[in-house]
């Protein structure tokens, strides 16, 4: 017999047992539903949490997403009567920003939609403003980079704080 052979033979065998085993099989369908959940999480709220997680980190405790206010706010700071909206650039129609670019095509179905964004935004803010609420938005572009974020943050302490 050919003892290569006979190795490899034996690594097939093992290779064959842990792809067939039920509980393998389970753990795998596990780590797959957590991979997908974590792509979904990262699209979707990642630079949202990185604001929060540094807001707790430094003290500060909120309430996210609250449906009472305008514009349901992304985290409202009742002890600072702060509100803060994070606004991605594209949707929320961020001025002089490389992110918030109208597409090439249907630019003009595009430019309704996100002027009405805009004016809506616009009331939102100035209803809150009204009713004695500190408002800050954070665009995406200040928190998608590190070094930038870093520094957006350190801001957003003192227009927390200040805005009392
Ligand atoms: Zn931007």
């Amino acid at each position: 017999m050919n003892p290569n052979g006979c190795v490899a033979g034996l690594i097939g065998e093992i290779d064959t047992y842990s792809h067939r085993g039920v509980p393998i099989a389970d753990i795998y369908s596990k780590e797959k539903r957590s991979e997908v959940m974590s792509k979904i999480r990262g699209k979707e709220t990642k630079p949202e949490i990185l604001v929060r997680k540094f807001l707790f980190s430094k003290g500060f405790r909120y309430r996210i997403n609250d449906k009472r206010y305008p514009g349901k706010p992304d985290i409202v700071l009742p002890k600072y009567h702060t509100i803060i909206f994070i606004h991605g650039c594209f949707w929320h129609g961020h001025e002089n920003c490389k992110a918030a670019k109208l597409p090439e095509t249907n630019t003009d179905f595009w430019k309704k939609k996100l002027s009405d964004n805009i004016v809506r935004d616009r009331k939102n803010i100035e209803k809150l403003r009204d009713d004695g609420w500190n408002v800050i938005i954070i665009w995406l572009c200040e928190i998608k980079n590190k070094n930038v974020r870093e520094k957006r943050m350190e801001r957003l302490i003192s227009e927390i704080t200040d805005g009392k």
